[in-house]
């Protein structure tokens, strides 16, 4: 296909968690369509989120990413023309340019304070009202809000958006959507802390990186007139817009870690290849022609035209891809086959590690793999196993208790064994569980016995992912009997 400007795209995740599937299934239209036009694909890191942001998670994407396959052009790691790829080191370039918007006059300078916006939201919402800023600032004289400004009054700096009209947004994949200017909020840009808000700093790098086809997910469809006013405002060159359709759940909801594992880590430990995973993530969106369903990168990369976009709801349907990798394993010969088991857990870094945790339990070699079934499944048979609730909790208290072990596993990333001793025992004792029942309950979940290597070292090594997914499934099973 061709393409009137030199075809850039990007990437862009927030690093505030785990490597998300919908951060590989954007990368797979970016990284294709680059390579169909011989354009270049960046990756760059979003961490204007300071709170949430950490480098931990951005290592993950950046590794999840690499391991689907799906190498980047430019981006913090590997250096470009346009760096640096991390909007937390570009701050000053926020700040100047929503100083030059406010020359511009699309811009503003807002000096009310939190009290006075939560009485605005606080009356908006009793009158049944959408919450949104009155625009109160904006008719402050330019020079009283400069003075105020430069006396060091604190303040935001909020979007200028018309009353009146309408801002229209070009998506080529679906068409132009209009988007009434008086619903659109005066978007805050520049926070009193002088950072960036999303809004300003992915307008201002996707412009200065010179993306020339902004490629993402539907959700952000909503917050695109707000850019078309961004570029507007500063009189640059747009963009084109394409939104793709969002990953759902089975029940249409949209994908979300509570119905189903959504970590690129979790579909890489319970062996799926990546090249199975590519294919299954481009026909959520695209069709190869036919009823084909089963096509290389590679083919998908020559063949590739946005006309085969599909816009319906695409259901990230774990069955299906299952089935197709399954028929990208039967593509193995044996050898490969035995290579792809070895990188994936039956190489000797894993199995050196299962070894100091089973060795005092086993008397002979033949009782080495069934004391160590549980590291190599993905899901458990909880039919099989022994009950997971203790004597005297009822099921639904005891599915209660897995959902907080949970929560604190999600915020103990390294899975610390002290960190996680210590935190588990809290949540017993405020529940007046016995500590002991707790990580007998967990011990279950997690191996689908009562008898196992050290609960925390074994954790480790099942790995967060299965764990939490064994975790949430046990939850279920509980909430359901
Ligand atoms: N940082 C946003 C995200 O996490 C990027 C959205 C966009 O591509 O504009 O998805």
């Amino acid at each position: 296909m061709s393409e009137k400007r030199e075809v850039r795209v990007r990437v862009a995740p927030s690093p505030t968690g785990d490597p998300h599937v919908g951060t590989a299934y954007v990368a797979l239209f970016d990284y294709v369509f680059a390579r169909h036009c011989g354009g270049k694909f960046v990756l760059r890191i979003e961490d204007t989120d300071r709170a949430r942001s950490t480098p931990e998670s951005e290592e993950a994407i950046l590794r999840a990413l690499r391991w689907v396959g799906l190498e980047w052009d430019e981006g913090p790691d590997v250096g470009g023309p346009y760096g640096p790829y991390r909007q937390s080191e570009r701050a000053e370039i926020y700040r100047e340019h929503a100083f030059e918007l406010v020359r511009r006059g699309h811009a503003y300078p807002c000096f009310c304070t939190p009290e006075r916006l939560a009485e605005l939201r606080a009356a908006q919402i009793k009158a049944k009202e959408d919450p949104s800023y009155d625009s109160l600032c904006r008719r402050l004289p330019p020079e009283e809000a400069e003075r105020r400004a430069q006396a060091g009054e604190c303040h935001v700096v909020r979007l200028n958006v018309p009353d009146e009209g309408e801002t229209v947004v070009h998506d080529r994949l679906r068409g132009d959507v209009a988007f009434r200017n008086a619903l659109i909020d005066d978007q805050i840009l520049l926070k009193s802390d002088g950072f960036p808000t999303y809004h300003l700093a992915n307008v201002v790098d996707d412009h200065l990186m010179r993306i020339s086809h902004v490629i993402r997910a539907e959700e952000w469809l909503s917050s695109t007139p707000k850019h078309v006013l961004l570029y507007q405002g500063f009189g640059w060159e747009l963009p084109e817009w394409l939104h793709l359709p969002l990953l759902r759940n089975p029940d249409g909801s949209k994908i979300s870690k509570r119905k189903q594992p959504v970590s690129i880590d979790y579909y890489r430990d319970i062996g799926i290849l990546p090249e199975a995973l590519r294919n299954f993530l481009a026909l959520m969106g695209w069709s190869f022609g036919g009823d084909r369903e089963k096509f290389s990168t590679e083919e998908m990369i020559e063949a590739f035209s946005w006309d085969r976009v599909t816009l319906g709801a695409p259901v990230f349907d774990m069955e299906k891809l299952a089935w197709l990798n399954g028929a990208y394993i039967r593509d193995l010969s044996p050898a490969e086959l035995l290579a792809r088991l070895r990188e994936w857990r039956l190489g000797d870094d894993f199995l050196l590690r299962l070894i100091p945790l089973v060795r005092e339990r086993i008397r002979r070699l033949d009782e080495f793999v069934p004391a160590t079934t549980f590291f190599f499944a993905g899901d458990l048979d909880y039919a099989e196993a022994p009950p997971l609730a203790p004597k005297n909790q009822t099921p639904a208290e005891a599915a209660k208790m897995l959902t907080a072990a949970l929560e604190i596993l999600d915020a103990e990333r390294d899975m610390d064994a002290d960190a996680l001793d210590a935190r588990l025992r809290t949540l017993a004792d405020e529940k007046g569980w016995k500590a002991r029942e707790l990580f007998m309950m967990l011990r279950i979940a997690i191996t689908g016995r009562t008898v196992s290597p050290p609960l925390f070292e074994t954790l480790r090594a099942v790995g967060r992912e299965i764990t939490r997914r064994r975790l949430r499934q046990a939850a279920a099973l509980l909430k359901g009997s």
